[in-house]
């Protein structure tokens, strides 16, 4: 069965994304296409998860795949950090001006942006 499309910066989502990108000299901003491959891949890792946790990731998503395409939530941003050589990565948008280095810390945000959730257990909120 072919994967359900998430596009995230679909109105349908509510995003806190700030739109803040508070580059450095060594950064640039990436196209969101670069990024969602890993989102996506952190998603169906924890919908694999045993425990607690990935009980409770499958009650909310169900048995279905997922695949997140287009862009970016609304006001988040996928920054490469030094792109000669290192892999660096920053998500920036978050509300307290911190970023995310990787699709596995961003996914719990995204999961709570996704389910309307006010309790979000990303390490920035
Ligand atoms: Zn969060």
């Amino acid at each position: 069965m072919d994967p359900i499309d998430i596009d995230l910066s679909a109105p349908i989502y509510p995003s806190d994304g700030t739109g803040v990108v508070p580059t450095e000299a060594n950064e640039r901003i990436e196209a969101a296409g670069g990024f969602l491959p890993a989102l996506t891949s952190a998603l169906e890792r924890k919908l694999r998860k045993p425990g607690a946790h990935g009980d409770a990731m499958r009650a909310m998503f169900g048995n279905d795949q997922y695949k997140f395409t287009g862009q970016m939530p609304v006001g988040y941003a996928h920054v490469r950090r030094d792109p000669m050589g290192r892999r660096d990565i920053r998500i920036y948008g978050h509300p307290s001006g911190r970023y995310y280095n990787s699709a596995e810390k961003f996914l719990p945000h995204v999961v709570a942006m996704l389910v309307f959730s006010d309790h979000c257990w990303c390490e920035l909120c």
